[in-house]
């Protein structure tokens, strides 16, 4: 699984930090999405795959095999 997220697009909501904080973070100064984990593990897909189903802005991507 490999995640992008798109910054432009991510109002800073925190939605995938709580779904998966393993993989997602906040930036202190507006609360935009930092990629902890691009390639994240496969105990943790289920948890990116929530991410990002519950980001309002569909900031966040999911490719190969995803
Ligand atoms: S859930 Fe979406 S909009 Fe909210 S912080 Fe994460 S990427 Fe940004």
């Amino acid at each position: 699984m490999k995640v992008t997220v798109d910054e432009d697009k991510c109002c800073g909501a925190g939605s995938c930090v709580l779904a998966a904080p393993d993989v997602f973070d906040q930036r202190d100064e507006d609360g935009v999405v930092v990629l902890l984990d691009a390639e994240p593990a496969e105990h943790l897909h289920a948890a990116v795959r929530e991410a990002a189903g519950v980001c309002p802005a569909s900031a966040i991507a999911l490719g190969e095999g995803a």
